[in-house]
């Protein structure tokens, strides 16, 4: 690429950026302002990246974008037709805060644990459940554990609920899960919440059922602190899954778990996601959610019962479609200079190191010091978006997303590989 498309790209990037800052910030009116609890949340970091790839797109840029999360399939048809035959039935009213009972009975069903409807709650994605939990439960200074790399919108929704995040570094060496040791030594008085993903967004990372025992064992011995468990990949798992309410059946009763159907059957616009623990806790978030936005939509709620119910066979095939792809992308990510990539035991995530390349200079004569420089490298160079490790609360590393065709993988590791070759000492 030439030096006048490189410096092109990077004026489109950082002008980009500037505009999302000035939109975030009180430059553009005299009278607006922020509340402190809203200053404090950022646009997330993959929102920045993927908008700067989609502007340098509408430039006519040839740009690769892995940067988002959402499988690359469609809605299955006879999901989408549940959804139309609901709305022709007239199901366009506000439909129940909590979510309907054929729905709710549906997810109890689908889950496998023994729970009534009064300890589900249907929200408008996996994010409102979590959302909702936190606006219920958290006082200001509360504190909730976090290891780390964790999904951005964590530590944000963290922010906006005025708890105080306890981010524990979880590496590549330990797998990027907690242990029993790291657990005990991070819980105080004030802790309120432990927030566990498995499969884990951004490295893939799956506890093991053994691994949530040690965990429970501790938690077992500090009853004040509750688990909030997003399992939102269970459905893309090449390892055996293990839900935490199967690992400690005994802590149900100060447990959330958080599932939905946007990345098992690709429903991420239809906004649809569920909530399983315990009733007080149910009731306490139906309220917030009630006053905020109410019960999710109908349509979707319809959508979401068709899911559940009809067939399920697409999730195996889907399932083999990203095994088959996570298995050429680290390969081909581990057989390039300075990358370092983990297997990952879900999700449709990698999350390799890039130390390799710092101190490296680009053909630019820019020398590479961090992850943020290295993604912004690739996008310039290369036209590869990727996201930071450093927005998942772990530098040095970066997240390439593999819910891409596998003609765009094939494409974009072929320049990232361009793009590493191109880099000296
Ligand atoms: N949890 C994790 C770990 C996620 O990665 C996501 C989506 N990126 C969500 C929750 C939110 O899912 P939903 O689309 O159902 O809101």
């Amino acid at each position: 690429m030439s030096m006048e498309i490189a410096f092109f790209c990077s004026i489109v990037y950082f002008r980009h950026i500037k505009t999302l800052r000035g939109v975030m910030t009180n430059s553009t009116s005299s009278t607006f302002r922020r509340s402190a609890r809203a200053a404090a949340v950022e646009l997330s970091e993959i929102v920045k990246i993927s908008e700067a790839a989609r502007t340098l797109k509408l430039e006519g840029k040839d740009v690769l974008s892995f940067g988002t999360g959402e499988p690359d399939f469609p809605t299955p048809a006879h999901v989408i037709d549940a959804a139309m035959a609901a709305a022709h039935a007239g199901e366009t009213t506000y439909p129940p805060t909590q979510g309907t009972p054929a729905l709710r009975s549906a997810i109890g069903k689908d889950s496998g644990f023994d729970v009534t409807l009064d300890q589900i709650i249907v929200c408008t994605g996996a994010k409102q459940v979590l959302s909702n939990a936190l606006q219920a439960t958290i006082d200001p200074g509360d504190e909730v554990i976090v290891p780390a790399p964790f999904w951005t919108s964590y530590s944000d929704m963290l922010q906006f609920s005025q708890a105080k995040q306890v981010t524990i570094p979880c590496g590549a060496d330990a797998g990027f899960c907690l242990s029993p040791e790291q657990l005990e030594a991070a819980i105080t008085d004030k802790t309120r919440w432990l927030m566990l993903n498995s499969p884990g967004n951004p490295t893939g990372a799956m506890y093991s059922a053994d691994d949530l025992a040690g965990l429970a064992e501790i938690l077992r011995t500090h009853p004040h602190v509750w688990i909030l468990a997003d399992e939102i990949y269970q459905h893309v798992s090449y390892l055996p899954f293990t839900s935490f309410r199967d690992a400690a059946p005994d802590l149900a009763d100060r447990m959330l778990i958080v599932n939905g159907v946007s990345k098992a059957y690709a429903m991420t616009g239809w906004r649809l996601g569920w909530g399983i623990g315990p009733a007080e806790l149910i009731k306490a978030m139906v309220a917030v959610q009630g006053q905020c936005t109410s019960g999710a939509s109908s349509v979707s709620q319809a959508a979401a019962l068709a899911a559940l119910s009809g067939p399920q066979d697409l999730l195996a095939t889907r399932l083999a479609e990203f095994k088959s792809r996570r298995d050429n992308v680290v390969a081909e990510l581990n057989d390039m200079p300075c990358l370092k990539c983990p297997n990952p035991g879900g999700a449709f995530y990698v999350f390799p190191s890039c130390e390799g390349t710092f101190g490296k200079r680009t053909p630019k004569g820019e020398t590479i010091t961090s992850d943020a420089d290295f993604c912004r490298y690739l996008l310039q160079e290369a036209l590869v978006a990727l996201v930071p490790g450093r927005a998942f609360g772990l530098p040095g590393h970066f997240r390439m997303s593999y819910a891409y065709s596998q003609t765009d993988l094939t494409q974009g590791l072929a320049r990232i590989r361009r793009a590493v070759d191109a880099l000296t000492d």
